[in-house]
């Protein structure tokens, strides 16, 4: 059985590719540019020519996958921009929605063998910002963003330019699958994570490379003043979050469970705030060596479990249990390997 992973350098996809290849898939993943292949090709040597790399220079590009999605018995389409220095929100839009809707397209045309397609979407096509806590489901589409985007363009903050492009990427993947559904083998599935943190197995040489969120938990959490962040913010700041290798572990499950075809599915081991990991890292014993001099304290206890945090953000994962049944890794776990993480790589 063979997999395509598009974006396969990425923090989570290659994450994917590797819990594809322990399970005994073979795996066809997609890179921009030629010498994002080395790393890939070292890290996963000993699979020999059960992984593979396909350079896909520009998604955007009409019949980009046409190449890459032929012989594959599933898709996982993972590539997507995710930072939040876009100045025109197209940046972001345009290759997430086109990649989204290209890779459907390439599977429509030379995707005979192709049984099923993973997407990776996000929280962030569901929930809004809410004044009150609420709980957001999978019937739930961000709107909000659209129309932030809609109205303020280029003056729109990033966080809802790049929300806007997941939820226009998801939408239009639904839109491409309900036109074509008749006329192809295979079904779509969607995987809808929140914030993934954890250990880093792609390229990056230093934190800044390591991929938008788990940049974040570095700075947060990894640094004795947490990059200037006041106690306030490290114990308010934070929404729902997934393990990196859990979330991978999501991706892969997808392909084999029936009942997975045609739902998009919210994938979160629960709720956090920055204190919740500095209080998780400041129990590692014996505590982790790191060159940035030390942990951070903020304020103990003053994250979740506090009597006066709120969190605005809930999500009803009632859906990914019953189809998926995952296990999630805790923060005391993912705080441990991510540490661990940034030892064993000097930082
Ligand atoms: P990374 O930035 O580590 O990986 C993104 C991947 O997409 C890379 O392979 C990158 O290629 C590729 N990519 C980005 N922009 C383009 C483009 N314009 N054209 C072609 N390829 C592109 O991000 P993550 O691993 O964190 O994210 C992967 C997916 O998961 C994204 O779809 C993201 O929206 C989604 N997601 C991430 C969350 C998180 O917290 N990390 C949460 C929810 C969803 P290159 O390296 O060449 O730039």
């Amino acid at each position: 059985c063979k997999v395509l992973v598009s974006g396969a350098n990425g923090y989570i996809a290659i994450w994917v590719v590797r819990t594809l290849l322990e399970k005994g898939y073979s795996v066809r993943g997609t890179i921009r540019s030629e010498e994002k292949a080395a790393h890939l090709r070292q890290l996963f040597s000993s699979y020999g020519d059960k992984h593979e790399v396909i350079v896909v220079e520009d998604i955007t590009k009409e019949g980009a996958f046409d190449e890459a999605v032929q012989g594959v018995d599933a898709i996982e389409h993972t590539a997507s921009p995710f930072h939040m220095n876009a100045d025109d929100p197209n940046e972001l839009i345009i290759p997430a929605v086109n990649g989204t809707v290209g890779i459907l397209k390439s599977a429509l045309k030379y995707g005979q063998s192709v049984k099923r397609v993973v997407v990776t979407s996000s929280g962030a096509a569901i929930l809004r910002d809410t004044p009150t806590p609420s709980t957001f489901s999978e019937l739930d589409w961000n709107e909000q963003c659209l129309e932030v985007v809609r109205e303020k363009g280029r003056e729109a903050p990033n966080m809802m330019k790049y929300r806007a492009s997941k939820t226009l990427a998801e939408k239009a993947a639904w839109e491409f699958w309900n036109t074509h559904k008749a006329n192809v083998g295979w079904d779509l599935t969607v995987l809808n994570p929140p914030f993934v943190f954890g250990p880093a197995i792609n390229a990056a040489t230093a934190p800044s490379g390591l991929g938008t969120s788990s940049n974040m938990f570095y700075n947060y959490v990894a640094h004795p003043n947490s990059n200037g962040a006041t106690n306030e913010f490290l114990a308010s700041v934070g929404t729902a979050w997934i393990d990196v290798r859990d979330l991978a572990e999501a991706h892969a499950i997808s392909l084999e469970k029936e009942a997975a075809g045609g739902e998009r599915m919210i994938v979160s081991a629960g709720l956090w705030k920055w204190q919740d990991f500095i209080d998780a890292a400041n129990t590692i014993s014996p505590p982790p060596k790191l060159t940035t001099g030390g942990l951070p304290k903020g304020n103990p206890g003053a994250g979740t479990g506090h009597p006066s945090t709120v969190h605005l953000l809930h999500y009803d994962t009632a859906k990914a249990a019953r189809i998926l049944g995952l296990k999630y890794r805790t923060i005391a776990e993912t705080t441990k390997d991510t540490l661990a993480d940034y030892e064993a790589k000097g930082w």
